[in-house]
């Protein structure tokens, strides 16, 4: 049954974020061969409608406005529900970022549709499309379709294979006007907080840090195993606790939920808490001095030893790949 999905492109210091493109292979699915519009929303942006094209979007619709510059949630609220009004999608995916997890409830309440939310896979059975994500912190997946109003989900970072960018995709590339009015806030400064580099919940590679890392100097290691592999350093709350990072890296219940391809634990126990944000990964490898340690009933690789002398041995073999 072909539809026509709208799918919001995230930008994030000036690019597009690797989920945006999730989120377009996975509206592709449910449109089954009917339209993805791909949503813009910024200040001088319209460069970044060819990217979202060339990763498969049919079109794209770029809404510039200086209110949208920065993210609020009342003006991007406002300018998406006058494109919902203009462009009558029959679904919207977005990816479960921040912005995505605080945007579309508003949206989903103002055009009383369901919501699913976090979502991991899509399948289309029959005429339904249906959506499986984790439950009780990823100890479960439960499958749900929408049933009132239109398709409208967000798409966990990591989980759905984005489509191969193709320079020779074309598409037509549009501009709506959009009336943004009674903002009762506004950015006034942004202060970046994180590491830098690579966001955690997009990251492929994850070396995360507890806290056995026993110091903030105790990182430098990891974040230098992170650098050769590409990846991103995580936390434990144990080592945010312990200041030796800041909570801008902490994974887990009341942290950041990351799926990377290939995450280490360095000196994490393991705890519940620890890992309802990491145990969905695709490969975990645990490094801890104590073989008891709960990390390693959820490792597919398990290094008993001092991360301290491991951690530099991986370093030297990986650097040597
Ligand atoms: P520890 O439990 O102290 O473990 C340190 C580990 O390091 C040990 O296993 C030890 O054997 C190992 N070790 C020590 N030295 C070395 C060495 N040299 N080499 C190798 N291994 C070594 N925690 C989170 O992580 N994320 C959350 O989001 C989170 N949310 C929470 C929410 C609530 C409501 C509560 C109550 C708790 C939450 N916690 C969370 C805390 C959680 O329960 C644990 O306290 C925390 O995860 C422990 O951190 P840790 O594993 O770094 O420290």
């Amino acid at each position: 049954m072909a539809r026509k999905l709208l799918v919001l492109g995230e930008i994030r210091e000036g690019v597009l974020r690797n989920v945006s493109f999730e989120a377009i292979a996975a509206a592709k699915q449910i449109a089954d061969g009917g339209e993805v519009v791909g949503l813009l929303l910024g200040g001088r942006i319209k460069e970044l409608a060819y990217t979202m094209i060339h990763h498969g979007t049919d079109r794209v619709v770029v809404v510039e406005n200086s209110n949208l510059q920065d993210y609020t949630p009342e003006a991007y609220s406002q300018a998406i529900m006058q494109v919902i009004d203009a462009e009558k999608p029959d679904g919207f995916i977005l990816g479960h970022t921040a912005i995505g997890k605080d945007i579309s409830p508003r949206i989903a309440s103002k055009i009383k549709s369901g919501l699913i939310s976090d979502t991991v896979k899509v399948d289309i059975i029959g005429d339904e499309v249906i959506f499986t994500r984790p439950i009780y912190s990823g100890k479960a997946f439960e499958k749900r379709a929408i049933q009132e109003g239109i398709i409208f989900a967000t798409i966990r970072p990591n989980n759905i294979l984005p489509l191969e960018k193709d320079v020779s995709r074309s598409g037509e590339i549009s501009s709506i006007d959009v009336q943004i009015k009674d903002l009762r806030t506004i950015v006034k400064e942004v202060v970046k907080k994180a590491s830098g580099g690579i966001d955690l919940s997009e990251a492929k590679v994850i070396v995360a840090g507890g806290r056995g890392v026993k110091s903030k100097d105790g990182f430098k290691p990891l974040e230098e195993l992170a650098k050769v592999l590409g990846g991103a350093v995580g936390a434990s709350r144990g080592a945010c606790d312990a200041e030796f990072c800041d909570y801008s890296l902490q994974i887990g219940q009341t942290g950041k939920v990351v799926t990377p391809d290939l995450y280490i634990a360095c000196g994490i126990s393991g705890a519940i808490q620890h890992i309802a944000g990491m145990s969905n990964s695709k490969v975990i490898v645990a490094i801890n001095k104590d073989p008891e340690a709960n990390i390693f009933s959820i490792a597919d690789y398990g290094i008993v030893g001092d991360l301290f002398e491991v951690v530099p041995l991986l370093i030297e073999e990986f650097k040597s790949v």
